[in-house]
C-alpha cells in the first residue's frame, strides 16, 4: 500500500487536481445518478434510464479516481465523508453484482442476462472489467482494502477458463482493449502466473487469421460478416465496408502490424499494454514492434496538441499525414498516448518519448477540461472554426473520469524506477517514494525552468533526469547526457539537492510540408504550452485566417490570472493588430465556444536570407530531412567561396551583424566576464607563457578587441585569404606590442599542432567556427587541440558558439551547421574533454541564436 506517500505537490498541477476533486467528481457523481448508471449497478433500472452495456466503466473510472484522491484527502476536510462514502458505496455494488461464478456486468446481470459473453467483439463486458480492475487496484494502492481487488481476481479467473487455447475456450480476445493495461498493472503489483497468460494469450492472439475471432463471433449472432457494418450510437456506419477488422487492431498479429489504424484509444490502449507484457516477458519482438507503432503515431499522426485520430467516423487514425484540423482527437485516446509513453518509458529512456507524454498532457488532456472542471471536451479539433463547446456529460462519457483518474495518479507518470534506476520524466513536483528510496521534486515549472530534486536511498541508485531541450545547467559535476536524460552514476544519496536550470524560450513552429493543412502555417509554443489566438485576442476586427504571422514575430509575455490559475499570456503585433496568443488550454474558457486558430499563416512564404536567424523547426517528422544528417551536407569549398565574398569588417564575419548593432561590444564583454569568473581555473603558473590559439579568426577582432590583452602570444588561425590580409592589418598594434605570434592560414580539419609548439598553449578559443566542421571532425580537431594544451589542467579550451534550440540545424548560406547544446557537450565528451563551466552570452537581440560559452579541460 502507497496511501498518500506518492503525490504530486505542485505550483502548477496541484490546483487542478484540487479542481477535479472539488468539481469535476461530484458533477460526474451527480451524473452517475441522474443518468441511472448508479441505480443499475445496484441491480434497479432507474425509470426512464436508457441502461448501456459500458457504464459499469464510468462508475469504474469514477471509484478509481475517488481512490487516488484519498492521496490528498485528510480526515476532516470538506470531501472527506462524501468522498469516503462514495467509495464504500460503489465498492459494495460492485461486490454484490458478483454473481456466483465470478461474471461482473449490471448491464448483462439485469437488462440482457441471455446475452452474456455472447458478443465478444462489441459488448465491452471484457473492457468494463478492465476499468473495474483499475478500480479495485487504486482501492488496494490508496487505502489498502483487498475486497474490491479479490473480487475483481475471481472474475479474472472465469475469464482466464473462459478463453485460452484450448478446446472448449474462446480463442478470442476483447473487443475494445483495456483489460490487457489493467491485467499488466495488477501483474506489476501482484504476479500471478494465471493472469499472465491470460495477458499474453489475448495480446498475441489479437489479429489471428485477420481477425477470423471476429467472423466467427458474428456468425454465432446469426449475422454475415461479410455484410455487416457496426453503427455508432445515432446509426451512421462506423466502417466504410465489412470487415474493416483494423478498427480493433485486428488484422494482423502485433508483431507483423506495420502502421496504427483503427480507433485511437483501441489502439493506445493495446500498445501500452502490449509493452507492459513485453517489459514483463523481456521480449524483443514485442518491444520492436511497438516502438514501430508509436513512431508511425509520433511521425504520421500526431496533432501539435498531442491528440491523436484524425476521423471522427471510427474515432481514429486516418491516412498517414492526415492531419486535418476539423479533427477528431479524442481526449481519451491522449490520455491513452500518455499511457503508452509512460510504459515505453519504463522499458527505455528517450526524451522523445517523454517530450509526447507531456505535449498530450499540458494541451490536449489538460484542455479537455474547463477551468472549473466541471465540463470536457470530447473530441478536440485544433481549430475553434466549428464553435465547439466544453460539456458537461456526454452520452458515451469516457472521457471526463478518464481524465478526473489520470489527474488523481499523475505522480506515476512523473518518475518511474527501473532497476538500479530512478527516472524523472515531467518537471512535477511532488513526492514520490519507492522501494527503499524517497524522492522529493520542486519544480517553477513551466513557468520558469527550475527544479531541485531531493533524493534519499537506502542503497546506491543512478538517477536519469529528463534534459531540457534547449541549453541547462545542473549542479552536479559528473554527468552524462544519454537519449536526453542526464544521467547521474549509482551511490548512495542523503538529502543531496540536485537542481537543473533552464531557459523556457518561446519557439515558432513550421508545418510540416508533408501535412497538407499545416503547410504554410507556423504555430507558437512556449515551454510545454502550445498556443493559440481566438478572436477575442485580437484588438480590431480581422478574420482569424487572414493574419499573417512572421517567423520572427517577437512576443512580450505577461502573466494571466484566471480562475486562480496562472499562465503567460504572449501578445504581439501581426499585420498590424495587437494579438494576444495564449495556451491551448485556456482557450474556449473566457468565451466557450469562440473560434480560434493553432496555426497560422507564414508571412514569409519564401526564406528570406537577409532575415535575421531565427528559432523555428519542424515539429512534424520530415523524412528527407532525417535522411541527411545535418552535418553530412557541410562543404568546405562552399564555406570558404562564402566567406572569400563577403566583406572583410566585423559586419562580414559576424553575418550583418558589425558595428552598428550591439553584437560585437556584447560579444566581448560577455567574453570577458565569462574569463574574469574563471580566474583561478585559468592560472598560468611561472614559467609558463600564456599563448593563445584564436580559431576560425575572420579579421582577428576577438584577438583585438580582448585575447591579446590576457595573453603573452596570440597565434590565429584562419583559412580565407582576404581576411588574413585584413588580419594583419587590423592586429598591427598587437604587433606592436610584441605580442603576435604566427597566423596560419588553413582550415581547422588541416591544422595539427606545430612540433614546437605541442603542450604550450593557455589557451584556445574557438568562437563562431566549429560548425564549419562535420561532427566526427571537429572530434579529431578538438583531440588535437588537447595535445596543443599545457598539460596538468592547466591549458585551456573555450568554445563560443550559437546553440540550437532542438536539433542540429544545416545553413546553406555558410555551409555550416548549428548545434544543439546536448550536441555540444557529447562532443566535447568523445573529444575527452571536460566541460567545467557554461554561460549564456547576455544582451544580444532577440531572433538571434542563443550563444553559449563553455570552458574545458583535458580529462
Ligand atoms: N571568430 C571570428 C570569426 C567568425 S566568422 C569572430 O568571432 O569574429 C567564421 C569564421 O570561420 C570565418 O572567418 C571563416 O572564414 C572561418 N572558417 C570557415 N571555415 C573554416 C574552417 N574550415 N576552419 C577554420 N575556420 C573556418
Amino acid at each position: 500500500m502507497e496511501g498518500k506517500k506518492n503525490r504530486v505537490d505542485d505550483t502548477f498541477w496541484s490546483s487542478r487536481i484540487q479542481v477535479i476533486m472539488k468539481n469535476a467528481l461530484p458533477s460526474i457523481f451527480h451524473f452517475l445518478q441522474e443518468t441511472g448508471r448508479w441505480d443499475l449497478m445496484k441491480m434497479k433500472i432507474k425509470e426512464g434510464s436508457k441502461p448501456h452495456y459500458f457504464w459499469d466503466s464510468d462508475i469504474a473510472k469514477f471509484l478509481e479516481a475517488l481512490c487516488y484522491s484519498m492521496r490528498y484527502i485528510d480526515e476532516g476536510d470538506e470531501l472527506y465523508l462524501d468522498f469516503i462514502l462514495w467509495i464504500n458505496e460503489a465498492t459494495k455494488m460492485i461486490i454484490n453484482l458478483q454473481q456466483a461464478d465470478g461474471y461482473i456486468n449490471s448491464y448483462f446481470t439485469v437488462v440482457d442476462p441471455e446475452n452474456k459473453f455472447k458478443n465478444i467483439t462489441e459488448n465491452h463486458e471484457l473492457y468494463c472489467a478492465g476499468h473495474l480492475l483499475e478500480a479495485a487496484i487504486a482501492r488496494y494502492l490508496v487505502l489498502g482494502e483487498l475486497d474490491l481487488l479479490q473480487c475483481l481476481e475471481r472474475y479474472l479467473l472465469l475469464i482466464y477458463e473462459k478463453f485460452g487455447p484450448y478446446e472448449g475456450q474462446m480463442h478470442g480476445y476483447p473487443g475494445h482493449q483495456e483489460l490487457e493495461l489493467a491485467i499488466g498493472r495488477l501483474l506489476d503489483l501482484r504476479f500471478d502466473e494465471r493472469l499472465f497468460n491470460l495477458l499474453q494469450y489475448i495480446i498475441e492472439q489479437r489479429g489471428f487469421g485477420n481477425g477470423e475471432f471476429f467472423d466467427e463471433q458474428a456468425w454465432l449472432r446469426g449475422v454475415d460478416p461479410n455484410i455487416y457494418i457496426p453503427g455508432d450510437s445515432e446509426g451512421r456506419p462506423v466502417w466504410p465496408a465489412p470487415r474493416s477488422y483494423w478498427y480493433y487492431q485486428a488484422e494482423t498479429q502485433i508483431r507483423d502490424t506495420k502502421e496504427a489504424k483503427g480507433h485511437a484509444v483501441r489502439q493506445t490502449y493495446y500498445l501500452a499494454a502490449v509493452q507492459i507484457l513485453a517489459n514483463l516477458k523481456k521480449d524483443d519482438s514485442l518491444k520492436v514492434a511497438v516502438t514501430r507503432l508509436w513512431r508511425e503515431i509520433v511521425d504520421k499522426h500526431l496533432y501539435i496538441h498531442g491528440g491523436i485520430g484524425s476521423v471522427g467516423q471510427w474515432e481514429g487514425f486516418g491516412k498517414p499525414y492526415d492531419l486535418r484540423w476539423d479533427c477528431y482527437s479524442e481526449t481519451c485516446a491522449s490520455v491513452g498516448l500518455i499511457f503508452l509513453c509512460q510504459s515505453i518509458l519504463k522499458d527505455r529512456l528517450d526524451r522523445e518519448v517523454a517530450d509526447v507524454m507531456e505535449r498530450s498532457l499540458y494541451n490536449n488532456v489538460l484542455g479537455g477540461v474547463s477551468l472549473d472542471g466541471k465540463s470536457y471536451f470530447y473530441d478536440q479539433p485544433i481549430t475553434g472554426s466549428k464553435g465547439l463547446k466544453r460539456q458537461s456529460w456526454f452520452s458515451c462519457s469516457c472521457c471526463p473520469p478518464n481524465v478526473a483518474r489520470l489527474f488523481t495518479n499523475l505522480q506515476d507518470y512523473v518518475s518511474t524506477a527501473v532497476d538500479n534506476f530512478i527516472a524523472i520524466h515531467l518537471y512535477i513536483g511532488g513526492t514520490y517514494e519507492g522501494r527503499n528510496y524517497s524522492l522529493k521534486i520542486q519544480s517553477k515549472y513551466p513557468y520558469e525552468g527550475e527544479v531541485s530534486i531531493d533524493l534519499n536511498t537506502v542503497q546506491e541508485k543512478g538517477v536519469a533526469i529528463k534534459a531540457p531541450k534547449g541549453a541547462y545547467s545542473i549542479n552536479v559535476d559528473d554527468y552524462q547526457e544519454i537519449n536526453g536524460y542526464i544521467i547521474l552514476a549509482p551511490r548512495v544519496w542523503n538529502d543531496q539537492d540536485i537542481t537543473l536550470s533552464f531557459e523556457i524560450d518561446i519557439s515558432i513552429v513550421q508545418g510540416s510540408g508533408k501535412i497538407e493543412a499545416n503547410k504554410g502555417h507556423l504555430a507558437v509554443e512556449f515551454g510545454p504550452f502550445v498556443y493559440g489566438l481566438a478572436l477575442s485576442g485580437i484588438e480590431g476586427d480581422v478574420p482569424l485566417d487572414a493574419l499573417k504571422m512572421s517567423r520572427n514575430v517577437s512576443f512580450e509575455k505577461f502573466l494571466e490570472n484566471e480562475d486562480d490559475y496562472f499562465f503567460w499570456a504572449l501578445v504581439c503585433e501581426l499585420d498590424g493588430y495587437k494579438c494576444k496568443f495564449v495556451p491551448y488550454f485556456f482557450l474556449g474558457n473566457e468565451h466557450p465556444g469562440e473560434d480560434f486558430r493553432i496555426w497560422l499563416k507564414d508571412s514569409d512564404t519564401q526564406k528570406d536570407s537577409e532575415a535575421p536567424e531565427y528559432s523555428f523547426r519542424v515539429l512534424e517528422h520530415d523524412d528527407e530531412h532525417q535522411e541527411e544528417k545535418p552535418d553530412s551536407q557541410i562543404n568546405y569549398g562552399d564555406a570558404i567561396n562564402y566567406w572569400s565574398a563577403v566583406p572583410a569588417s566585423v559586419d562580414g564575419v559576424l553575418g550583418g551583424f558589425g558595428e552598428r548593432t550591439s553584437v560585437p561590444k556584447a560579444d566581448i564583454v560577455g567574453s570577458s566576464t565569462f574569463l574574469r569568473k574563471l580566474r583561478s581555473r585559468l592560472d598560468c603558473p611561472s614559467g609558463y607563457e600564456k599563448l593563445t590559439l584564436d580559431v576560425g579568426a575572420g579579421i582577428g577582432r576577438i584577438t583585438r578587441d580582448f585575447l591579446w590583452k590576457v595573453s603573452d602570444s596570440c597565434d590565429l588561425l584562419e583559412p580565407v585569404k582576404p581576411f588574413v590580409q585584413q588580419m594583419t592589418k587590423q592586429l598591427e598594434p598587437v604587433r606592436a606590442s610584441g605580442k603576435l605570434g604566427d597566423i596560419y592560414e588553413i582550415g581547422m580539419q588541416e591544422w595539427s599542432c606545430a612540433e614546437n609548439k605541442i603542450g604550450r598553449y593557455w589557451l584556445i578559443w574557438c568562437q563562431w567556427c566549429v560548425g564549419q566542421l562535420p561532427d566526427e571532425e571537429l572530434v579529431s580537431f578538438w583531440m588535437r587541440c588537447r595535445k596543443a594544451l599545457i598539460g596538468n589542467g592547466i591549458g585551456t579550451l573555450i568554445v563560443k558558439e550559437n546553440i540550437a534550440p532542438v536539433e542540429d540545424i544545416f545553413d546553406d548560406t555558410d555551409s555550416s551547421v548549428t548545434r544543439t547544446d546536448a550536441k555540444f557537450r557529447d562532443l566535447f565528451a568523445r573529444a575527452h574533454f571536460k566541460l567545467i563551466a557554461t554561460d549564456k552570452q547576455k544582451g544580444l537581440p532577440k531572433g538571434l541564436y542563443p550563444v553559449r560559452m563553455y570552458c574545458l579541460k583535458p580529462t
